[in-house]
């Protein structure tokens, strides 16, 4: 049985191995199980449309499932697919819950908003979008931090400095917070993040700068769909050469989006504070980006 094992773990998750075994075990009522267990698994393969004709590739096995996204591994290694889910979670897991349409509209507006800030000069790890759901995008190795931007006061930052939500900040703010889901993701400073060597000040430096001419091209995007930018969160990665590039998403779900005029939440806000109408206001995020 360890011979098998050892196999099987190489190429499965060590979990995923031991359910089988502990499922065998109860269905056979047999203590140890001394042969193999074959876990078959069909990877997917995709015809992907362009314009010099089909183009075939493969989408293999799961990398890594977070709150609100799979990602696969494909038959390019250099390039790994998101798939989003509908799945929402807020203060860090506690609340768990379903946002019906939330992968499509947060796949297909991330991807909007990815292919105009490339057009503008900011690298991204976009690729291609596949499906409502699916995107390929360069695999990078994730900067562990969050780049939070604000303009104006909300959420943790007005109950941190009893400001009231919605007071207009005098200057943008730039916060990192460390990645790490066991310690709560606490907030860090730059000397934290060179002294834990998340990244280099060079690299923090790029991001930065990077985050802030992000916050000014999206500021002015948004204002002509109606849409006021209050805050939202960002994440880097390092591509194959070590280039730093924009990953992960930008969407209801990571930015806090307020009607310009009637100052309603269009963002998961709705959803963290329990208020209702999360899913029509993320179908209005995304007529107002795509016109759909
Ligand atoms: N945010 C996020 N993921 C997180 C924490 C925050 O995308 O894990 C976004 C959030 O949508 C908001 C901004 O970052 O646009 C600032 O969030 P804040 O620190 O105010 O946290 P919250 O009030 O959500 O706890």
């Amino acid at each position: 049985w360890d011979f098998h094992k050892k196999i099987l773990t190489e190429q499965f998750s060590l979990s995923m191995i031991e359910e089988e075994t502990a499922g065998a075990k109860r269905r056979s009522g047999i203590q140890e199980v001394p042969c193999a267990f074959f876990v078959f698994r069909a990877f997917r393969t995709l015809y992907i449309q362009t314009e010099r004709g089909t183009r075939i590739m493969e989408k293999m096995e799961q990398l890594y499932e977070g709150k609100a996204k799979k990602v696969f591994r494909t038959d390019n290694p250099d390039v790994y697919l998101v798939d989003y889910k509908d799945d929402a979670t807020a203060g860090n897991g506690a609340k768990k819950g379903t946002i019906r349409g939330k992968g499509v509209i947060n796949n297909r507006v991330t991807n909007h908003l990815m292919r105009m800030l490339e057009e503008k000069g900011i690298p991204t790890h976009y690729v291609e979008e596949l499906s409502d759901r699916e995107t390929l995008v360069k695999r990078v190795a994730i900067v562990p931090l969050e780049v939070i931007v604000r303009n104006v006061a909300a959420g943790s930052l007005a109950k941190r400095l009893g400001l009231e939500e919605g007071t207009k900040l005098k200057s943008t703010v730039l916060e990192y917070c460390y990645k790490d889901d066991a310690l709560g993701d606490p907030m860090v400073n730059e000397y934290h993040i060179a002294a834990i060597g998340a990244a280099t000040p060079e690299e923090l430096k790029t991001i930065a700068d990077y985050s802030m001419k992000i916050n000014d091209i999206l500021t002015e995007y948004l204002k002509d769909v109606g849409i006021e930018l209050i805050d939202f969160k960002l994440e880097f990665g390092r591509d194959k050469d070590g280039k730093i590039i924009l990953a992960d998403e930008i969407s209801p779900d990571t930015c806090r989006f307020w009607d310009v005029k009637t100052h309603a939440h269009l963002d998961k806000d709705l959803f963290r504070r329990d208020l209702g109408g999360e899913e029509e206001a993320y179908k209005e995020v995304m007529k107002r980006l795509l016109g759909e």
